[in-house]
């Protein structure tokens, strides 16, 4: 069957940055599924993928635009070190999770501290990057009413409850 609205799609992957350094990949691990229609996935890789079938290899590009957004320099904010556990140690790089205003969670990202401040970004690490996937469709079937109802796949490369 070809790629649809409430398909479930599994495929292998490996992303790469412009200077091609491998970000992620599935090689080695289970394939990704994922629900088309859904938006468990970046836009620019599911509307790449509809109407394409199992066998299928393609390699598609993804600007920020449809990929983890632009950066957004109004993300990145100092925040007084004294807010932090103290017994805790900030580090670079560690992320933490947050409430945006809409109350939806946002991972952080530690990009700099000192005594008094710590500088967090809110930016996904993948912002401004343009993306390049090399997928290869390995199944595509019909979901099942439950996986419809959560809005995600189940069984193997997807839920496990
Ligand atoms: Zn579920």
């Amino acid at each position: 069957m070809q790629i649809a609205r409430n398909a479930v799609v599994r495929i292998d992957y490996t992303l790469t940055d412009d200077q091609s350094t491998v970000i992620d990949s599935s090689d080695g691990g289970e394939p990704l599924a994922y629900l088309h229609g859904a938006g468990n996935i970046i836009s620019g890789l599911e509307s790449a993928l509809e109407g394409r079938k199992a066998g299928d290899k393609l390699n598609v590009r993804v600007s920020p635009a449809e990929g983890y957004g632009e950066r957004n320099d109004a993300l990145v904010a100092q925040v007084p070190r004294e807010r932090f556990d103290t017994e805790e140690t900030i580090e670079v790089g560690q992320q933490f999770h947050t409430m945006d205003e809409e109350g939806g969670v946002q991972v952080v990202t530690v990009t700099a501290v000192d005594a008094q401040q710590v500088t967090i970004d809110g930016n996904h690490p993948l912002a401004g990057v343009e993306l390049n996937f090399a997928v290869t469709i390995v199944e595509v079937r019909a979901a099942t009413a439950e996986e419809l109802e959560h809005g995600h796949v189940h069984g193997a490369g997807g839920h496990e409850h």
